[in-house]
């Protein structure tokens, strides 16, 4: 989820990590935040907007990648007309929500042109616009293009781990198995906030898949994976309010069992 600490409204965002899956996961995070039709707090990921963008159907949200060749290959570049036609359609506006996601996978692809092309429309975006790079590295990016966008890196993490612990967690959830699920908050009370939150997110986006039909859970019930959202909620409400990382731990363990 988007935490607080790291998240700034911003019409443009550079998503840097190596771990593709976990960068565009937090790419379709932005893009629900800036989407979302819930009344509350944002992201809700689950109003219809927030579920059309987890699901790949909104409108409002343009994916810019590379191309494929005639024998189907990801073409080596994303070229220069490609992003001079993403510029040109931000000029449209949005026809669904009051904002417009461009999300432009394998940013550090874009080559020199294509960068340079970009430039204006990072610069001077219409107000609903929002453009999101993800890439392997900023490095990969001209330091024009950087000094126009907001930074999120997700570099230096262990890659992969917390969506290693939200699949755990989940699953001992669903048999319901109250001893192990005190062994596992007993093994990880020591993560820091910001671990927490990205578990809370990662539980978050697993579930979200499931309620979506793209994942599995043995056990697990739609109203259990609700019940579960809900004391997400109750987690990232509870870390907003600085209450601290091992007894927001401690409140998962009590309200899952
Ligand atoms: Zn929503």
């Amino acid at each position: 989820m988007i935490s607080d600490k790291q998240f700034v409204d911003s019409h443009a965002y550079i998503i840097a990590s190596p771990d593709v899956e976990r960068r565009e996961k937090k790419a379709l995070d932005i893009a629900c935040y800036f989407l979302c039709e819930g009344q509350a707090k944002r992201p809700c990921m689950e109003c219809p907007a927030c579920r059309n963008v987890l699901a790949g159907f909104h409108p409002d949200i343009i994916d810019v990648s590379r191309k494929s060749d005639d024998k189907g290959n990801k073409k080596r570049d994303i070229q220069v007309e490609q992003i001079r036609h993403m510029a040109s359609d931000a000029y449209v506006r949005p026809s669904q929500a009051d904002k417009k996601v461009y999300l432009i996978r394998d940013a550090g692809t874009m080559n020199i042109s294509a960068q340079n092309a970009a430039l204006k429309i990072l610069e001077e975006p219409p107000e609903y616009a929002v453009f999101i790079l993800c890439t392997d590295s900023a490095e990969s990016l001209l330091a024009t293009v950087r000094s126009r966008c907001t930074a999120i890196l997700l570099t230096g993490e262990k890659l992969g781990n917390e969506s290693e612990l939200a699949e755990e967690y989940i699953t001992l959830a669903a048999k319901r198995d109250e001893a192990k699920l005190c062994t596992f908050f007993g093994k990880h009370e020591a993560l820091d906030t910001e671990r927490v939150g990205e578990f809370v997110s990662d539980v978050r986006f697993c579930l979200n898949s499931f309620i979506s039909l793209k994942k599995k859970y043995n056990n697990l019930t739609r109203e259990d994976a609700f019940r579960l959202l809900s004391l997400c909620d109750r987690a990232d409400d509870y870390l907003r309010l600085n209450v601290s990382a091992k007894h927001v731990m401690g409140l998962l363990c009590v309200l899952t069992i």
